[in-house]
């Protein structure tokens, strides 16, 4: 019985290890601080908004911006 529970303890304890690091959203260049995702402006800054492609979508208010065409 004991054992099963130390088996349940290291399952929970590796995937709480396996979170997704808010680091990969930022990119430091000398002093800077870059944001690699724009922010949502309803929301505002610290709701990052997801990459689909051509658009962003924030997945907290579900607003879409359009990235601008060309380049
Ligand atoms: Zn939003």
């Amino acid at each position: 019985m004991s054992e099963e529970a130390a088996k349940e303890t290291e399952k929970t304890a590796k995937k709480k290890k396996k979170e997704k690091g808010v680091f990969s959203l930022y990119k430091i260049e000398g002093d800077k601080i870059l944001r690699l995702r724009p922010t949502c402006e309803r929301c505002g800054t610290g709701y990052f908004m997801a990459d689909h492609g051509d658009r962003y979508t924030c997945g907290h208010c579900g607003f879409t911006r359009y990235k601008p065409s060309g380049k």
